[in-house]
Parts: C-alpha cells; sequence; structure tokens
C-alpha cells in the first residue's frame, strides 16, 4: 500500500451526532495510528454504530479478525488487495489463510479484493490482480461471504470478471468511484454501492450524481479512514466518527430525509453483513 494517511493538523472533533445510527462500511482502524477501542467509542458517540474494518494483506486481514472477535461492534474484512496482488502477494498459499479467516464468525465480507489500474500498471500486474479477484470471489462463494471491490480505473473489468465468475449474492463496490451510468449499471445487477469522504469533494460532481442515481436499498457509506477525510477536513487524520458528514451530504444529494435514509443504509449494512 503506498498511500499515506491523512494526519495534519490533529484530529477532527466529533460532529454533529446523527439521530438514527449507521455502520461505517469500510475502514482500517489498524493504521490509524490510535487505539481501536477508543475510535469505535468515538464513532458511537456520534452514532456510528458499527464498523466494517479491513485487511489488505495477511497480517493486516488477522488483525481485523481478531479485533472483531475481540470488540462486539466491529466486524472483519480479509483479503489481500490488489495493489498487494499485483506484486504476487495472493499466493496459493495466502489465499489457503485468507480463506481459514473469511469462514470464522466475525468476518462479514471478503475484501478489499477487485482491480486497481491507477497504482498497479503494466500487464502482468494486471493479471495477477484478476487472478486473485477471481480467487477471492471464490472465498466468498464458499464461505457465504460478502464480497467488497476495489475498482480503481477498472469499471469494465471489474464487472467483466463478476459477470465470468458468476458474482456472489452480497457484493459491494467500496468507496466507489463511478458516475450515474456506473451506479445505474451495478442496481442492474443488486450490486451495492458504498460512499466514502470523496464524495463530499466540491468537485465530485459525479459521484454525488451516482448517489442520487442508486436505489436507498443499494447504498452504504464508509470513511476508508485514515483515507478520504470528507470536506471540510481534507488533509486532516480521517475516523469513523465523521461518517455524519458523508451522511449529510448524501442525504442532501438524494433529496433524502436524514434519518430515514439512515435507518435504510443501516438495514442494508445488516442485509449485507448480518447481525452481531
Ligand atoms: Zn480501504
Amino acid at each position: 500500500m503506498s498511500r499515506t494517511p491523512e494526519r495534519e493538523g490533529g484530529p477532527v472533533p466529533p460532529p454533529e451526532p446523527l439521530a438514527v445510527a449507521v455502520t461505517d462500511s469500510h475502514c482500517h482502524l489498524d493504521i490509524m495510528g490510535g487505539d481501536p477501542a477508543a475510535d469505535v467509542a468515538l464513532a458511537q458517540s456520534v452514532g456510528v454504530e458499527k464498523i466494517l474494518s479491513v485487511g489488505v494483506d495477511l497480517p493486516s486481514s488477522r488483525w481485523q479478525a481478531d479485533l472483531a472477535a475481540a470488540h462486539p461492534d466491529v466486524w472483519a474484512a480479509v483479503a489481500i488487495h490488489p495493489n498487494e496482488a499485483g506484486l504476487g502477494a495472493a499466493t496459493d498459499e495466502v489465499l489457503r489463510e485468507i480463506e481459514a479467516l473469511a469462514a470464522r464468525p466475525e468476518v462479514r465480507a471478503v475484501g478489499e479484493t477487485g482491480l486497481d489500474h491507477f497504482r498497479t500498471e503494466g500487464e502482468e500486474g494486471h493479471a495477477l490482480q484478476e487472478v486473485s479477484f477471481r480467487a477471492h470471489i471464490a472465498i466468498a462463494k464458499a464461505t457465504g461471504t460478502a464480497l467488497m471491490i476495489h475498482d480503481r480505473d477498472a469499471h469494465e473489468d471489474v464487472l467483466r470478471v463478476l459477470a465470468e465468475e458468476g458474482a456472489p449474492d452480497r457484493v459491494v463496490f467500496h468507496a466507489f468511484s463511478g458516475d450515474g451510468a456506473l451506479a445505474r449499471r451495478c442496481a442492474e445487477a443488486g450490486y451495492v454501492c458504498s460512499f466514502a469522504g470523496n464524495s463530499t469533494f466540491k468537485n465530485a460532481g459525479a459521484l454525488r450524481e451516482a448517489a442520487a442515481a442508486l436505489p436507498a436499498e443499494l447504498l452504504l457509506v464508509e470513511t476508508d479512514a485514515p483515507f478520504l477525510t470528507p470536506t471540510p477536513f481534507r488533509g486532516r487524520p480521517n475516523g469513523p466518527h465523521l461518517i455524519p458528514l458523508t451522511m449529510r451530504v448524501l442525504a442532501e444529494t438524494r433529496g433524502d430525509d436524514l434519518d430515514t435514509l439512515c435507518a435504510r443504509v443501516r438495514a442494508n449494512a445488516e442485509r449485507m453483513f448480518g447481525t452481531l
């Protein structure tokens, strides 16, 4: 992973709480640099009830699963990130370990997996990513777990591989990065789209168009913390407690009542990841 967590200027204080609690469907509690239990408690103080913490390689996947086993309000996702897979990290042996982790009850998604044609360049890396993505789809199906997709500059290839393999019953596009047209294609396939803090950025009209185009039952919200801090705090550290900022923009963009949309997003998260 070559992304640098946003850390300038110190932590952002908690925003006005949500009245109806939601789930942060994707963050990385292991690399936020603080105490995960405190991060979860801070999030819960503003109506972010549950958190899905996501692995990107074998050690971080194990870490998320162990945290989720110990913490009643945390779920885990496990996988080899496409950029790691592009470097050859998703060996058969590693994938067997990911499958064993995915079978644990506190692990509620296989991800983040998928394709990243932005940070991984060249045919060989892309081919390795695709092999790994197919293997993760098989693991999600074998374990009856949701598939959590990282798609960066690879929309057509992600949709193609899903169609070729046959998608699992539950598919989430994390930090959805397409426009309204892609959102409509995802909706036709029954894929759920999860919106992160970048959907609040001034130049993110296409993301907001996508959020407005989706039926409410296919919408999730996430932070991808410590990355993608929402407006107006870009550059400062992100955390699951900043979900209310993104949630308010999503409701406003869609013309939805905030509490109604929160209740829907919460139900969607339970449908995708189960109840605790
Ligand atoms: Zn992530």
